[in-house]
């Protein structure tokens, strides 16, 4: 048999068909100076302490935007239980996804 690697995904329901959709989850590519950078502003980790093996992973991020494969309704993204707070979003970068 085949093995096949799973990949970590977020799922959601179409409001304009009803079906539901996936997208791939985006792996943030950061250092490890970076990683530890983002985890000492969570206050994970204390400003001294160095990165430990079990923080180096990829971070991953959902999308902004998403797409409904089958009805093409194009649609501002947020993460589960997030707010719904579109002051950051810029309108103009619709027409380019
Ligand atoms: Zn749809």
């Amino acid at each position: 048999m085949e093995t096949i690697e799973l990949h970590q995904a977020f799922f959601w329901d179409c409001e304009m068909c009803g079906k539901e959709n996936f997208e791939r989850a985006i792996a943030l590519e950061m250092t490890r100076d970076e990683k530890t950078e983002i985890f000492r502003d969570m206050g994970e980790l204390e400003s001294y302490e160095e990165l430990p093996p079990e923080f180096d992973i990829d971070l991953l991020s959902a999308p902004k935007k998403v797409k409904c494969k089958y009805c093409g309704t194009i649609f501002r993204a947020i993460e589960e239980g997030a707010e719904d707070d579109d002051t950051e979003y810029d309108d103009d970068a619709m027409t380019n996804y």
